[in-house]
């Protein structure tokens, strides 16, 4: 999930060398250079942080395009919390260009986290659920869902 604003991202920052770390990306990425998985995942577990559920609302994760500073929900199973923090560092990386942000994010994070991916999906499904009245209107609400996070165009 991309937010442009949520105001308790106020209360929380990272290191100067978390901020540098993501600048060495954006730079390395943007001459075309390749990224190790490793070097993402000291990136990820640096600027992408737990949070309560709650703070989440009912998303598994936020982070503003191109900020440095990201959160993963701390309800997620192992491997779909590796899938979130992947795909919000993905957005912190992101430069406004791509066509659909949320699908790219999700592509850059299912090359690392396939599993993780899988697990993502199943969790939301039944987790989210119970925040609807009636089975039809959460059919509704998944193709909606699906159509924002797994088409390459919108
Ligand atoms: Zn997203």
């Amino acid at each position: 999930m991309a937010n442009t604003e949520k105001v308790w991202h106020r209360k929380y920052s990272v290191s100067a060398g978390t901020r540098s770390l993501l600048e060495d990306l954006r730079r390395a990425r943007r001459r075309g250079r390749s990224v190790s998985r490793q070097k993402y995942r000291e990136a990820m577990e640096k600027a992408i942080l737990e949070e309560e559920s709650v703070g989440l609302g009912f998303a598994n994760g936020t982070a503003i395009l191109g900020g440095d500073i990201g959160f993963v929900s701390k309800a997620l199973p192992p491997r779909a919390k590796l899938f979130v923090r992947r795909h919000e560092l993905e957005h912190l990386l992101q430069t406004g260009s791509e066509r659909n942000a949320e699908f790219s994010a999700n592509f850059a994070a299912a090359k690392e986290y396939f599993w993780g991916g899988l697990q993502t999906i199943m969790f939301t499904i039944r987790y989210r659920a119970r925040f609807f009245a009636t089975k039809s209107r959460y059919v509704a609400y998944l193709w909606g869902e699906f159509k924002k996070y797994f088409l390459p165009f919108r």
